[in-house]
């Protein structure tokens, strides 16, 4: 087991870029779709302004749905802001560093959530502490 190695080499950091952008891509689909479905109305807000308000967004949908619609779309967002940090990590180059610890997230964690940013252990302590 040669993992811990803090280094990915510049192929490997391509290759998650690429699943990064191309997973981004698709949540940004999925939200259009989400708003579409949730905005059938005249006032269908286009995507592009980062200023999003959805509490004004007073639409005659059912509350229920348009709560589980919001639900799905905060989650949806969230995923986004994580994949745009984890580019940006890329960018300065301190992608598969823990933020807690400092120590490199193993490449099987990288492997199956290519924008964690944390190690599997202080992600664990996060998650139990919340
Ligand atoms: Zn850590």
């Amino acid at each position: 087991m040669a993992t811990t190695k803090s280094t990915l080499s510049a192929k490997e950091l391509r290759d998650i870029k690429k699943r990064l952008v191309d997973e981004r891509k698709e949540l940004e689909t999925q939200l259009t779709t989400i708003e579409e479905d949730a905005f059938s109305g005249p006032q269908s807000e286009m995507a592009g302004d980062p200023g999003f308000d959805d509490e004004n967004a007073d639409v005659g949908t059912s509350t229920f749905e348009r709560e589980r619609d919001l639900s799905i779309e905060n989650n949806v967002r969230d995923l986004i802001r994580k994949i745009d940090d984890a580019l940006e990590r890329i960018e300065k180059k301190t992608y598969g560093i823990c933020e807690i610890c400092g120590k490199a997230i193993s490449k099987t964690r990288i492997e199956a959530l290519p924008y964690a940013e944390l190690c599997i252990k202080d992600a664990q302590a996060q998650s139990r502490s919340r």
